[in-house]
């Protein structure tokens, strides 16, 4: 039985490479809808580190994006974040 008519050499088969662009993307897809899933109660949970973080080493944003995108959208919370740096920076001085 000869199926030669049916292999397609590999060669023909375009490549479409995976780039770190469309990584990107896809991961930032993911990371905007998770950030409309979190609730202010998960918030609350990540908000001491994030304080602490953005005191100390100032690089929440960074590490914590998704607290910091829910802040920008919540003034509830953003209310909640700015009591708790302010007393953080009270108290490391
Ligand atoms: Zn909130």
């Amino acid at each position: 039985m000869e199926n030669k008519k049916n292999i397609h050499p590999i060669q023909n088969t375009p490549q479409e490479p995976l780039t770190d662009e469309v990584v990107l993307k896809f991961l930032k897809v993911l990371e905007s809808a998770r950030a409309e899933e979190m609730s202010c109660s998960d918030l609350y949970i990540r908000l001491d580190e994030f304080v602490e973080r953005e005191v100390n080493s100032k690089d929440a944003e960074k590490i914590m994006p998704l607290v910091q995108e829910h802040l920008d959208l919540c003034a509830g919370c953003c209310d909640e974040y700015e009591a708790l740096l302010a007393v953080l920076e009270n108290t490391k001085e």
